[in-house]
């Protein structure tokens, strides 16, 4: 299959070009139209298989047309829960890369450094905020983080959450979201605890196993 048989927009068709990605990989080709139809969807699947483009391509597309050049305040309608800073800044230039011809914009905030320039980022507004758990928690209650308008929330490497003990944070970040959110779940691995935290949080989804 090519990229250009998924009926993206043409901005991100040519960010992903300019990538050098002629056909997606297997998680991207089987998860990037379930999410464009808006189903939720569980995700097995390890990092090196693409998985951070399965999911911030089709996210980057439909936001893309939600809020299209719309010179309104920006509102944070799509949130990224992952457990490392070093996967919160790699799927931060993955939305970059993707988003370039498109005017979407993402903030990466994890803890350990000052919290004040994450907060002037917040204030001005963006599209979308890829997190690790507890800054998310900290900004969000000293009201930094409105997430009343989130249109899709992704769970990524929810067995490493687990295993870092990150299990009552994500219950907590998930309460603060709208029911009516769009919600990607993705794994590894899929031991019974993580299946059942999946059917806690997911709605009637599809699963893709590569
Ligand atoms: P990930 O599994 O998200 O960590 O991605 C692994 C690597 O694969 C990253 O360096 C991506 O840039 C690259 N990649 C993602 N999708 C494709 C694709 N369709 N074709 C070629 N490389 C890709």
């Amino acid at each position: 299959m090519l990229f250009e048989e998924l009926s993206l927009s043409k901005s991100i068709q040519r960010a992903v070009f300019e990538e050098g990605y002629l056909n997606p990989t297997p998680i991207q080709e089987q998860s990037i139209p379930i999410i464009l139809s808006g189903r939720d969807l569980v995700g097995c699947a390890q990092t090196g298989t693409g998985k951070t483009a399965a999911f911030a391509i089709p996210i980057i597309h439909q936001l893309h047309r939600i809020v299209g050049s719309s010179k309104k305040a920006k509102q944070i309608r799509a949130l990224v829960v992952t457990p490392t800073r070093e996967l919160a800044v790699q799927i931060g230039q993955s939305f970059d890369t993707y988003a370039k011809y498109t005017n979407l914009t993402q903030l990466t905030i994890f803890g350990g450094v000052s919290q004040n320039p994450q907060v002037d980022t917040l204030k001005n507004g963006i599209d979308v905020l890829i997190a690790t758990p507890g800054r998310l928690l900290d900004l969000h209650k000293q009201g930094f983080v409105n997430l009343d308008h989130l249109h899709t929330l992704v769970l990524d490497e929810a067995d490493q959450m687990l295993d870092m003990g990150f299990v009552n944070d994500v219950k907590k970040i998930v309460k603060l979201t709208p029911k009516n959110r769009q919600t990607l779940f993705f794994s590894a691995t899929m031991p019974i605890a993580i299946r059942e935290l999946a059917e806690l949080f997911l709605t009637d989804p599809a699963t893709v196993t590569v």
